[in-house]
């Protein structure tokens, strides 16, 4: 008997529906997946799909589960199925480091609190601070430029001057508007007594990278990518294509975590690890790669993302919560 693979599929709901390019986000989908060696050692994973940011879908990823037919025998898992590839990945590997991965979370400096889009982020943002974060995170693209501007101003009035304010536009702008925020985002970067713009992401859609390198170089405030970069794949090519600025890793969506940490050793980019909603489970597995590769890694994580859910699931433990599913 080799290792036994078990799985199930979740479903929770966010408080509230998260606004998306693709449309509202209501009930966050996935697969928790446990392993078994004939030892009785037992490890937790996560597969965690967001399709429509470019990994597998669900079905696919649960259809190669399944395929398995409740086994392990080390079969290649294919590069599209992403999630699949970081979910099973971190299973089998805390297996063979048998669970050194477990326990508690890495410890972290500093995490991205979120804000909600439009105006409404101008009341969270004061909870977000006595939250304790210092670097928050605002969804843009989202209503009309002038008054998001607007908005913008006024909110960085009111954060302190040591605070951090990341724009994710989710490849919704145009060149026009990009230019916009861009200039609007320097503006406020040249004034050393209030909060600074940190980046703007991913202002194009993600197939319209040699612009957005051209707008890294007519601006001073830096550009992130994320759609762009969303597997490993994908990220390897923009750094062929010759991005060298700030990229936003979903590690439970990039694939292979095993081969993510090579890519960071070896080229070093500049990045910014983010949540992909995932459970504590996926959640611990993704910290554990952001923080083997935090050599490469001083942003403050993108994981802010407790207390969106309606359940009480951040509360449990891998077993627990693998229990709780069945
Ligand atoms: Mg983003």
């Amino acid at each position: 008997m080799g290792i036994e693979l078990g799985v199930r599929p979740y479903q929770r709901r966010f408080v509230s529906p998260l606004q998306t390019a693709h449309g509202l986000w209501s009930w966050r989908e996935g697969l928790l997946v446990r392993l078994r060696d004939s030892l009785g050692r037992v490890s937790y994973g996560e597969i965690a799909p967001i399709p429509w940011f470019g990994s597998e879908s669900l079905e696919e990823a649960l259809q190669f589960c399944i395929a398995q037919n409740g086994e392990w025998r080390g079969e290649t898992i294919p590069e599209r199925l992403s999630a699949t590839q970081f979910g099973l990945g971190c299973a089998l590997a805390e297996l063979a480091e048998a669970g050194c991965l477990t326990g508690k979370e890495p410890a972290i400096v500093d995490v991205c609190g979120l804000l909600p889009a439009g105006e409404a982020a101008l009341d969270l943002a004061s909870q977000r601070l006595a939250q304790g974060h210092r670097t928050l995170k605002w969804k843009i693209a989202v209503q009309a430029i002038a008054d998001e501007i607007r908005w913008l101003d006024q909110l960085v009035k009111a954060l302190p001057p040591d605070a951090h304010l990341r724009l994710d536009a989710n490849g919704g702008l145009s060149l026009a508007q990009a230019e916009q925020w861009l200039m609007a985002c320097d503006r406020i970067n040249t004034d050393p007594q209030t909060a600074a713009i940190e980046h703007l992401e991913q202002p194009l859609p993600s197939d319209q990278l040699l612009a957005m390198q051209d707008l890294g170089r007519r601006y001073q405030t830096a550009i992130a990518l994320d759609e762009s970069v969303a597997t490993l794949a994908q990220l390897e090519k923009c750094r062929a294509q010759g991005w060298r600025g700030v990229v936003v890793v979903k590690p439970a969506i990039a694939g292979s975590p095993q081969r993510l940490q090579a890519f960071c050793q070896t080229y070093r980019p500049r990045l910014v690890f983010s949540s992909a909603f995932e459970t504590g489970v996926g959640r611990r597995a993704a910290l554990a790669v952001a923080s083997r590769c935090s050599s490469a890694c001083s942003a403050a994580l993108g994981f802010g993302t407790q207390g969106w859910f309606t359940d009480d699931w951040d509360t449990l433990t891998p077993a627990e919560l693998w229990d709780r599913l069945q």
